[in-house]
């Protein structure tokens, strides 16, 4: 047999051949697989496939097909992908693979609120640009001012006249810092999307796990109101993890939600009282592995901290959930993106 890997597919029927140095697509391609595809040059990323076994190169590809915290999530692009070992993969299937156009839009803030110390609730009118389709759970690169741009995840839904994002300060932050200290209403915010595969997927009808670090309550947000605007029925479990009391935010939002709708329980978890507290404490995995042993057939939205999205990963991972089953948007800094293209 020739020099190459085996690379099979989860979607095709056959596994197929790759030879040294070739790409996946080019491979599956070439051996009667139709396998999605676009630009073949690493830009469109209608390729995006999740990597399950093995191990693949990536060659340069741009920032817009493969976003560094999808990457981190595991998700490739076959077009750039050239084996290292025999793997297995699957590109995002027909439900997943939501494509809305890009669009750049010219904004302005109608309003500010503070949802904590250090979380400042944004509201844009869209001036230009539009019209802005996006599912619930995606975000946008936002930009103010003559900052460079940054991600940030809509909490409002898709069906709603603004957009609303939560942006914490973070300390040292250029950004952030701009927003909790100088943005005002009537500044123009300028903003790219949407991004970002760690959206609602609203065929699905089994239960819901919904897992937010602190601002991650942003896309949950969209997530959860979107699902009961859209008639699903299933039970949602909602657990905001934050450090103390002050950091909590929208609990009477949620706590509406879950009076109107039987099927929705929100569970804040503080790690780090200061104060004697009659809530839950601990770690927000931690309370959520006590309460749900077995989570076959759940699927699980979660954002916010990296360190927290990928403990949430590897607990419901455990406990039966199917990778493709886990859409989460770990909310990387520019300097833990630069960390993981230094360790790559
Ligand atoms: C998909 C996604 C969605 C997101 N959604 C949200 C959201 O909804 N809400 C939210 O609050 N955040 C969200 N974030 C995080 C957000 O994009 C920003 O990273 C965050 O707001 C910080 O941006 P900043 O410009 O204030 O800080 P930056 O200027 O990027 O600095 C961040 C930190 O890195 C340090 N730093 C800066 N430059 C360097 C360097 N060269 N070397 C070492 N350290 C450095 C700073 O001191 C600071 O501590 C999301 C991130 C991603 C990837």
């Amino acid at each position: 047999m020739a020099a190459g890997f085996t690379v099979e597919i989860e979607q095709a029927d056959r596994p197929i051949r790759v030879a040294m140095g070739q790409t996946i697509l080019e491979a599956a391609l070439a051996q009667g697989v139709a396998y999605p595809h676009g630009c073949r040059s690493g830009n469109c990323g209608a390729c995006k496939s999740r990597l399950i076994a093995g191990e693949v190169d990536l060659a340069p590809y741009s920032d817009f097909a493969l976003g560094a915290a999808e990457r981190a999530d595991g998700l490739i692009l076959a077009c750039r992908a050239v084996p290292w070992s025999d793997s297995r993969i699957a590109w995002l299937g027909e439900d997943d693979l939501i494509v809305h156009p890009r669009r750049h839009l010219d904004c302005r803030v109608v309003r500010l609120d503070d949802l904590t110390h250090d979380i400042k609730g944004v509201t844009l009118e869209v001036r230009a640009g539009g019209p802005f389709v996006f599912s619930a759970g995606q975000y946008a690169a936002v930009r103010f001012g003559d900052l460079p741009a940054r991600d940030y995840s809509m909490a409002s839904t898709p069906d709603e006249d603004v957009l609303v994002f939560h942006i914490r300060h973070v300390a040292g932050g250029g950004a952030s810092a701009h927003v909790a200290n100088a943005l005002r209403v009537g500044d123009p915010v300028s903003l790219e999307g949407p991004y970002g595969t760690a959206y609602l997927r609203e065929g699905h009808r089994g239960p819901i796990l919904a897992v937010a670090g602190g601002s991650g309550l942003a896309p949950i947000q969209s997530i959860v109101e979107t699902a009961l605007a859209r008639g699903m029925t299933q039970p949602i479990a909602v657990y905001l993890g934050v450090r103390d009391e002050r950091d909590l935010y929208h609990e009477a939002r949620f706590a509406a939600l879950a009076a109107r709708h039987g099927t929705v329980r929100f569970t804040p978890v503080l790690s780090d009282a200061a104060m004697p507290t009659a809530r839950r404490m601990g770690y927000v995995p931690d309370a959520v592995a006590a309460d749900l042993a077995n989570l076959d057939g759940f699927k699980v939205y979660t954002a916010g901290p990296p360190v927290m999205v990928d403990a949430v990963r590897r607990m419901v991972l455990a406990r039966g959930v199917r990778e493709a089953d886990i859409h989460a948007d770990p909310f990387f800094t520019e300097a833990e993106k630069a960390k993981l293209g230094d360790a790559a």
